[in-house]
């Protein structure tokens, strides 16, 4: 170990200092026989590969000076730990919809689907069950709160692109809703022109559209729906270099001790989903800086939702994500692999998410907070000299002339620059291209089957240890609120059956 090596694992040991005392709370309570929890945060990174914690760990360390606290907990023995099979009903590899239907309903679905069945049949979701116990019910997330994942403890609907319907189920089922997603809800903007923002508020929620908004009204309200961008929010790498977007837009974990702190006053159970999605975003799009800064985004709710749970030891925490995606790497680079620090530390000096930068590199629009991107740039294509500008004062390092000219060619609308059918796109070969300088490299565009790492504390908190099967948590959550419940499932055989008829026809690039 290096003297700078040894200087970074101290600290990143320490991280946990604040709150190991409550983490020892914690794990007494889940050693209680028969301990139950009255409050319930299941946390999400979304598409976060294997790969991501130890890349986050690093980049934490030489960004931050300390490790992540979910690093820190995997060193402690309150925190239990394990690997999820996330598989759907009919592929190893899950989207994100039937991936958080397998917790919140218990049965495994078709991709693409929220909480039913191939034949149609609607499954009861988790929030349903919790709700008419008593419970309170909150979704946090940094992507449109009707997205995929969300959606899978509230909602049950055909396709998880059809976000209007959800956010309709939404309404005097979840108390407490922050994320993005305005559109939804808005009358200029649903097909329907329906004001379900106002249909919400005269239901007796509170209304933000704003960080400030959200802080002043959250003393006196018992529910709150806060929808912070008319999409997805921004990036955490973009918000970070934006003070107006810093006004605007609370950090997941702003918005997640907002949402507790409004549950907990109410004096009653509940369960709270938080998801740091954009992980996921930015790993469909290749971008090793904004997935990691996102990391660390996710990895600060982890510390409010920690500190939290100090004091409060019937609380089960459970972090975990539900999928791979694109699986990065910092690859061995240079002779002996000296070179492949260096690369990686290039990654602290970027400052915009590619979702901002492959615009003017490749896509059609300005800045887009969906990160749909396509071949083409209006205007036409940049110059080589523009784009070289571009990786500077974004990346702050320039690329080739050779990957300049590439960059241009693609931007242009040209394709087979690139023998891997998933990274022969705009920002397959970005990523590629900047690869090479960082020495983070990707398998491909989309979700990988990984199983996903689990770390859970509290009571309840054993039965997430070890090897489990996603459908298993619906299981474990439902028994420990006092529910007595089994959804509907089908088995694979009989599903195959239902596959033609129920092929969704769009892939959209940011499922997720
Ligand atoms: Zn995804």
């Amino acid at each position: 170990m290096t003297a700078i090596n040894r200087r970074f694992f101290f600290k990143g040991a320490g991280v946990l200092a604040g709150v190991a005392g409550g983490l020892e709370t914690l794990d007494a309570a889940a050693q209680k026989p028969g301990a139950r929890p009255r409050r319930i945060i299941f946390m999400v990174a979304d598409g976060m590969s294997p790969s991501v914690l130890p890349l986050a760990e690093q980049f934490s360390l030489r960004v931050r000076g300390k490790g992540l606290l979910w690093q820190a907990l995997l060193n402690r023995a309150e925190a239990r730990r394990g690997w999820m099979d996330m598989a759907s009903l009919d592929s190893l590899v899950t989207d994100s919809s039937s991936a958080s239907s397998s917790w919140g309903s218990g049965s495994r679905i078709f991709n693409g689907w929220v909480n039913m069945l191939p034949d149609g049949t609607r499954l009861t979701p988790i929030c349903d069950l919790v709700r008419d116990k008593g419970w309170l019910t909150a979704l946090v997330t940094t992507a449109t709160v009707t997205h995929a994942t969300p959606a899978g403890f509230a909602a049950s609907v055909r396709r998880r692109d059809d976000e209007h319907l959800i956010a309709e189920q939404y309404l005097d089922k979840v108390d407490v809703i922050l994320g993005g997603g305005r559109r939804f809800f808005a009358p200029d903007s649903r097909k329907d022109a329906k004001d379900l923002a106002a249909a919400f508020r005269a239901a007796g929620y509170s209304y933000a559209e704003n960080r400030q908004q959200m802080q002043a009204q959250a003393a006196a309200a018992k529910r709150m729906l806060g929808l912070f961008s008319p999409s997805h929010v921004p990036y955490t790498v973009d918000h970070r270099h934006n003070e107006a977007a810093q006004k605007l837009v609370p950090t997941l974990a702003e918005m997640s001790g907002t949402a507790l702190s409004m549950l907990e006053k109410q004096n009653k159970p509940f369960l709270i989903q938080i998801e740091g999605a954009r992980v996921d975003h930015a790993a469909h799009s290749n971008d090793a800086a904004g997935l990691l800064w996102d990391q660390i985004a996710f990895d600060e709710a982890i510390e409010t939702v920690l500190r939290f749970a100090e004091g409060r030891p019937d609380t089960l925490v459970v972090i975990t994500s539900d999928h791979g995606n694109s699986n990065p790497g910092l690859v061995g680079m240079g002779i002996e692999y000296r070179q492949s620090n260096a690369c990686f530390e290039r990654l602290a000096g970027i400052k915009a998410s590619f979702s901002s930068i492959s615009p003017r590199l490749a896509g059609t629009a300005e800045y887009a907070m969906d990160a749909q991107q396509t071949a083409g740039v209006a205007g036409g294509a940049p110059s080589v000299a523009r784009i070289q500008e571009l990786a500077e004062q974004y990346l702050g390092f320039p690329f080739t002339q050779e990957e300049a000219e590439i960059l241009h060619r693609c931007a242009a609308g040209e394709r087979k620059l690139c023998v891997n059918r998933q990274l022969d796109s705009a920002v397959g070969i970005l990523g590629q291209v900047v690869g090479n300088h960082t020495g983070i490299h990707w398998t491909g565009t989309t979700h990988t089957s990984d199983y996903t790492l689990v770390t859970a504390l509290g009571p309840g908190a054993d039965r997430f240890a070890g090897f489990i099967r996603n459908t298993s948590v619906f299981d474990t959550l439902t028994d420990l609120a006092g529910i007595r419940f089994r959804n509907p499932s089908m088995d694979p055989e009989k599903a195959g059956k239902f596959r033609e008829a129920a092929f969704t026809p769009r892939l959209r690039p940011d499922w997720a």
